[in-house]
Order: structure tokens, then sequence, then C-alpha cells
């Protein structure tokens, strides 16, 4: 975990922020400059340019776009992909970095993990250079965020926090953190309380960083690499995931991809060529409670894309 963590309303305003920093956000100015005033940064420079799912070439733009300068700290200011770059550039440069995220979902300001995309291919990196020096929480941040960004959000870290629960590096302290995380995200999606989405998504951070996601997020990657956002491609995914391990939670997250309204997704590539691309993904299918074989990950590419894993509707167990 970062060594520091500021968490509630009001976090992002009263933390002193060094001089010099770097911003580094997904945002435009209309609405980063209002979020820097209420932060009350000074001496600052911004790099706005960052897209979803970054790119090596971005962090390589970003890196060039601050030589000469001296920049003090990176202030990731967003989504996932802000404070992914974030801590890239943290690894290459040395540079502290302060993570803020706003949209509530992936957690990554409490991890060692960053997505970057090589080569069009997304992947999952881990190193302990990568944690935050500082994790500031602000609810904040929430009002006014795009429900298909709120829903994505919402979807990811409820996928986390329970795939980090069933995860095989999990541990009774991993478990405690994603199962209080699941049982606070399903609360807010199923009970319409958005406000304690923040909570939720940072305890997920805390459980599945330290244990890892394992299936349904191996399977997401070749839909994200299709440009489907990462939230709703786990929609489907972890739900198939979730039935293929017998997860305890499978009944309750395609609840929540329910509630939240996610289609079907489809497929461009054949499975066959998909299953060769999720299965040298060990970093989440090494950790996953059930062995998976190619032909699993066909069947299970073969349930998303044909069978509406979502369309089945629930009885109300009360
Ligand atoms: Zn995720």
């Amino acid at each position: 975990m970062p060594r520091k963590i500021v968490f509630g309303e009001n976090a992002a305003k009263e933390f002193e922020y060094p001089q010099n920093s770097l911003v580094i956000t997904t945002t435009t100015p209309d609405i980063y400059d209002k979020w820097l005033d209420y932060m009350g940064v000074k001496n600052y420079e911004v790099y706005d340019k960052i897209t979803p799912d970054p790119a090596i070439e971005t962090v390589e733009a970003v890196k060039k776009s601050f030589e000469g300068k001296n920049i003090s700290t990176f202030i990731g200011l967003g989504g996932g992909s802000s404070m992914d770059v974030c801590k890239y550039l943290g690894k290459l440069t040395g540079i502290p970095k302060i993570l803020i995220p706003t949209t509530f979902g992936t957690g990554a300001e409490m991890t060692t993990y960053a997505v970057i995309s090589f080569e069009h291919k997304k992947k999952l990196l881990q190193d302990e250079a990568f944690l935050a020096d500082a994790a500031i929480v602000d609810p904040y941040f929430l009002p006014g965020t795009p429900f298909n960004i709120m829903r994505n959000s919402a979807c990811d870290a409820a996928a986390q926090a329970s795939e980090g629960y069933d995860s095989k590096l999990g541990n009774p302290l991993t478990r405690l953190f994603c199962k209080e995380a699941f049982d606070i995200l399903e609360d807010a999606i199923i009970n319409d309380k958005p406000n304690l989405l923040p909570y939720g998504a940072m305890l997920s951070g805390i459980g599945f960083g330290n244990s890892s996601t394992t299936l349904g997020h191996a399977l997401s990657y070749v839909f994200s690499n299709e440009g489907v956002p990462h939230g709703y491609s786990l929609s489907s995914c972890t739900t198939v995931a979730h039935r293929f391990n017998k997860s305890i939670y499978y009944e309750r997250f395609k609840r929540i991809c329910q509630k939240l309204k996610f289609e079907p997704l489809k497929l461009k590539q054949p499975l066959d060529q998909a299953a060769d691309v999720i299965m040298p993904d060990r970093g989440h299918l090494d950790n996953n409670p059930i062995t998976v074989t190619k032909e699993d990950i066909i069947k299970c590419l073969g349930e998303i894309v044909n069978a509406n894993p979502l369309a089945q509707i629930l009885e109300e167990s009360e």
C-alpha cells in the first residue's frame, strides 16, 4: 500500500502539494482548472493529452514534454489511464507521484500494477516502483461523472474485488479487504448510493492489489484490444469466469451487471485466435483458483459472445 493514504471529504483540498509538479490528466481544462483550484495546487504544469488505454508512446511523449523542466512530483488526476502513465513515469524517472482518482473504479491509486499498451496490446505490469508516494481519495470528484464512466468503473471495482477474493495469491487479509469492498460496492450499485463508490473502490484496490485478478480480467483484454472499455468488457467476462470458477460471487456479480444494464459483447477475431492471445497471460491465469486450458478459454469466450451471460433474470432472493 502507498505510504500515505488520505481519504474523505476535502482530502484533496487539505493536502499540501509540492511546487513545480506536473499534473497528468485525462480531462479537459474546463474541468481540471476547477479541480486544481479546489486542490490549491501552485506552480504546476499540465499534460492533458492522455487517452484511455495509454500506450508506451504516450508515456514517452509526456516524458519528452517536461525534459529540461525541473519537475518535483507527478500528480495523476483522473481515471485509471492518467494514473497508469504516472506510475510508469515514476518508475522511469524516480520522480515521486501523487495519485488522485476521479472516476473511482480501478483502485489503481493503491496498487503496484500498471496497464500499458505495447504494439496495440494491453499489458499488465507489476513493479514496486509503481506504488504511489501518496494516494488521495476524495468524493468531491464524483458528481458530474458521466453515467457510462461511473458504471464502467463500478463494474471494474466489483470485478476486481470478487476476482481478488478468489485469487490463489489471496490470504485472509486480502480476502477481508475484497469481501468488504464487494459488500460496499454492491450496496452502492443495487441501492443507488453512488457516494459509497469511492470507498468501495479504494478497498478493492488494497485487496486485489495484493492478490491479483484472475480469469475474468484475462478474458477481458481481447475485447479491450478491440476498443471495448475495460469495465464494460468485465461485465460479461467476469460473470462467465465466476461461473467457470464456481465463485461465491457469481450470482451477486451478475446481478450488479444486470442492474447497470450492460449490453452483450461481440468479438471481431475468431475465438481460437483470441484464446491464443489470452493463454500467455500467466499473470492472471496462474492465479485463477482452477486450472484453465485453451479449450476452457474458447468455451468461456463462446458463452460471452453467443449466449449473453447477463440475459437471465435472477429471482429476487430476500
Ligand atoms: Zn480492472
